[in-house]
């Protein structure tokens, strides 16, 4: 897992919140591509069409073993590998030996957020081999080292005189902030890479059993070549990106670029479906294919979270959180960020470890509203909540800070009890009053200190709603018959 820094969550967001630069840039996404696919859901595209979209996901998710199979079976059939990987290591590894097997020295990468999953990159130039990104985003952070903020704009945290710095100083141009010419110096470069690459490595937008066919899609024509011009093309893919028609295949793809980009359709679609045929002018000699599991079985497993391998990736949810809108991706510290990343990162990294991740979210479900198949994001950052807070065997889930469950067991066994509620209210009435200031609870003690550090808490009212019905009903009943 790409992790930028050892700096914690709240350390990270805190210095994300006070960045002017980094919300203007942001907020140029979630204006242009946000809202942008929300109209597109409002004026083209049905709701039947999201909701027979997240029927087709979920039907082949409940027939996953047989559709993998009926897609490496026709990629066998044209001539092309395909490996099965339990886990990140044996990806990577795989990789590693084909790229031993043809010598190679020079990579070249089309997007994949998969192969940052596994941590592919560090593995093969360990073994003496250059892995260049072709994504003009994906170059750039490539160049300053930096780790990708957002699942489909990976550079947006960096400005235009960054970059021109950057490229000055990386590709020894003269500085410039003109985004034509220093897109120009990025072709020029990238062009001599892809000219003189061994290996392709792409990942997989949507495969589809039917034809047997990965997908990719892009705006820049980086991933058609990335895959065409080496001898062996490797395509990665998360075992749950496949559909099991082309019917079902055509319906997601258009959800895929509206909801991403708000695009009818990418600039350039490729299916890939092996290595050159026959008779045929361009085309790797090799293909591999490397399904990937890396804990998505575990997920498919629970019933809890099978629902999260529906997503196709589009980064929509990214493009209307409030929460990744003020903290951008870095804060979330891994491969995957914003909403997506909150439920996937603690699944696939482990759920203790990515706490903060599904606790910083405000759950206020714009998440779910725009993804192109509903994926019940809000839900399942509750069950990881809840996880955390009782602990959970079969995740290995430790409880953390058992405060809040204690609370909410005590508030659960005050409601269920006029009495105890009662006598809990006049209680907080009095130990409430040194804590009072300006109308508001500013400053717990014990446990809540830590919520009313960030946050507000209104005092206990002089008088509950209980009360005052009481009263006020008993005086117009009395009004009432006094007439
Ligand atoms: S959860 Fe939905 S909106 Fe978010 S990346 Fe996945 S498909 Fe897109």
């Amino acid at each position: 897992m790409h992790e930028t820094c050892d700096k914690t969550y709240s350390e990270l967001s805190s210095a994300a919140i006070g960045d002017s630069e980094l919300h203007a840039a942001i907020r140029m996404v979630q204006n242009g591509m946000g809202k942008g696919a929300q109209a597109m859901w409002r004026d083209e595209i049905t709701p039947e069409h999201r909701r027979l979209a997240k029927e087709a996901r979920l039907r082949t998710l409940n027939n996953l073993d047989a559709v993998l199979a009926t897609l490496s079976e026709k990629i066998r059939a044209r001539g092309g590998h395909v490996y099965f990987a339990a886990t990140a290591e044996d990806a990577r590894n795989y990789c590693l030996e084909v790229a031993r097997k043809h010598n190679v020295r020079l990579a070249v990468k089309g997007k994949s957020m998969t192969s940052a999953e596994i941590g592919m990159d560090p593995l093969l130039e360990e073994n003496g081999v250059e892995v260049v990104e072709t994504d003009l985003g994906e170059y750039i952070i490539q160049l300053a080292g930096e780790a990708p903020s957002h699942i489909i704009a990976p550079c947006i945290h960096m400005n235009r005189k960054r970059i021109g710095k950057l490229f000055q100083e990386k590709l020894g141009i003269p500085y410039s902030e003109d985004p034509p010419t220093l897109t120009k110096a990025a072709r020029k470069a990238l062009r001599e890479k892809l000219l003189s690459a061994d290996m392709g490595i792409s990942g997989c937008n949507i495969a589809c059993a039917e034809t047997g066919h990965v997908c990719l899609v892009s705006n820049e024509g980086n991933i058609r070549m990335c895959t065409t011009m080496p001898k062996v093309h490797v395509a990665l893919m998360g075992m749950e990106r496949v559909t099991a028609t082309l019917a079902e295949h055509d319906m997601l793809l258009r959800l895929l670029t509206r909801g991403a980009s708000a695009q009818k359709v990418s600039t350039y679609v490729s299916f890939i479906g092996g290595p050159r045929q026959p008779g045929e002018t361009d085309g790797p000699e090799e293909f591999h294919l490397v399904v990937i599991d890396n804990g998505r079985m575990k997920m498919l497993a629970d019933p809890r979270f099978r629902e999260v391998l529906s997503c196709i990736r589009c980064g929509g949810c990214l493009n209307i959180c409030p929460v990744y809108g003020r903290i951008g991706g870095h804060a979330y510290k891994g491969t995957y960020c914003g909403p997506i990343g909150a439920v996937l990162m603690p699944l696939l990294d482990g759920v203790n470890k990515h706490a903060d991740l599904c606790r910083g979210e405000s759950l206020c479900g714009a998440c779910k509203d725009i993804c192109p198949v509903h994926n019940d994001l809000p839900r399942m950052l509750s069950e990881l909540r809840y996880m955390l807070a009782y602990g959970d065997e079969d995740w290995g889930v430790e409880p953390v800070d058992g405060s809040e469950a204690c609370a909410f067991k005590a508030w659960g066994a005050a409601m269920s009890s006029r009495t105890a509620y009662d006598l809990l209210v006049k209680a907080g009435r009095i130990v409430q009053v040194p804590f009072v200031k300006n109308g508001v609870l500013g400053k717990g003690v014990g446990p809540l200190a830590k919520w009313t550090a960030t946050r507000d808490f209104p005092p206990i009212a002089k008088k509950t709603f209980a009360e005052r019905w009481k009263t006020d009903h008993s005086k117009r009943l009395n009004g009432a018959d006094n007439e």
